[in-house]
């Protein structure tokens, strides 16, 4: 599979959500109240995240079921498949398409930090290895999926990939998971827009075709871009941190935040990405005040209209 084109230029801007599975009752009212503010936006697809390990799992799927049970949204549902064999990983796929899922985020996950990072005999070692599986496991179910085929998204790094010998690599990389059969690809946060037009600008000289979707964080939290150094290596612009950290109140911070990431998100649409992918961390508000910056929002869906996941975005 060579993956659709990308979208012609006049196509609407897609829209997404990243959510993360709810870890106590409080948090998953919160959620709910998220959940209802965000799909009446009419995005595209919300995504919802899975622990590497697969530790949250019965709540992801849990949360992916409700979501189309009980919302006109599609849901794309994050995958790793870092420590998990391939009988386990098609049982996992096979639950999911048999609750009506037709995205996966075919991910890899990252690698343990506490030593535990034993290969076992069987696990599968890079998303290519898992996009696959997923083709494999799409052909033997697909009378169950005469509806659609499954979408595919992976991610992409406008920044190097922490383990990567170098940007080109990840190209390779790329270009690797649209060869196997993805379909889309999402970025990992970045800070400057320069880096995500690069990203775009080798991958098409590298023959990479598929849509690259920016992945965009509301700066409005100074703890929450700190961690983010340490979690993804990705390192926070210093001036913004500074910005934040010297703002009087939490007005002053969101405000801050809220420009600096509608700047972002414009200067990517500006060169040429199809669309934006907002991390939401399960807060609504950021999220929507940066859209309705860039003129983005959307009226809400027809009440019961059924929508079905593209392969294109
Ligand atoms: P891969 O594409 O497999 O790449 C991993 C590393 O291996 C890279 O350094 C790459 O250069 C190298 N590599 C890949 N293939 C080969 C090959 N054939 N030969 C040699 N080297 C190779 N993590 C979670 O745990 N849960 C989530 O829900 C989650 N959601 C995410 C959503 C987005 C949009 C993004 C950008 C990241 C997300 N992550 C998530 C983080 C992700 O799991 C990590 O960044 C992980 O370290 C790499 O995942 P990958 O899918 O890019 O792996």
């Amino acid at each position: 599979l060579s993956g659709p084109a990308p979208a012609p230029q006049n196509a609407p801007i897609a829209l997404s959500y990243e959510l993360f599975p709810p870890r106590s009752p409080a948090a998953d009212e919160h959620l709910w109240t998220t959940i209802r503010e965000l799909e009446s936006t009419s995005p595209d697809y919300v995504s919802v995240t899975y622990g590497a390990s697969g530790s949250n799992r019965d709540t992801a799927v849990d949360l992916l079921h409700r979501l189309l049970q009980e919302t006109s949204l599609r849901p794309l549902a994050h995958l790793t498949c870092i420590g998990n064999t391939a009988d386990e990983l098609a049982a996992i796929i096979t639950d999911l398409l048999e609750h009506g899922v037709r995205g996966i985020l075919a991910l890899r996950g990252d690698r343990p930090t506490d030593g535990s990072a034993e290969p076992r005999a069987g696990a599968l070692n890079y998303a290519q290895d898992l996009i696959e599986l997923i083709r494999r496991v799409e052909q033997r179910r697909s009378a169950m999926l005469a509806a659609g085929k499954v979408a595919i998204g992976v991610a992409a790094y406008p920044a190097r990939h922490p383990e990567s010998p170098s940007v080109q690599h990840d190209v390779e990389v790329l270009l690797a998971k649209q060869r196997s059969g993805a379909d889309f690809a999402i970025t990992q946060v970045f800070f400057h827009a320069e880096q995500y037009a690069d990203l775009v600008l080798r991958a098409r000289r590298a023959g990479v075709s598929i849509p690259l979707i920016p992945g965009v964080m509301p700066f409005t939290s100074l703890r929450r871009l700190e961690r983010l150094g340490q979690l993804t290596g990705v390192e926070p612009a210093p001036e913004l941190l500074a910005a934040l950290a010297s703002a009087d109140d939490d007005g002053e911070r969101r405000r801050i935040g809220v420009r600096a990431t509608v700047e972002l998100a414009k200067a990517a649409l500006d060169a040429g990405a199809p669309g934006i992918h907002l991390y939401t961390f399960n807060q609504h508000q950021a999220a929507l005040e940066v859209l309705d910056r860039l003129n983005l929002l959307r009226p809400a869906p027809p009440a019961g209209k059924l929508r079905h996941f593209s392969r294109a975005h």
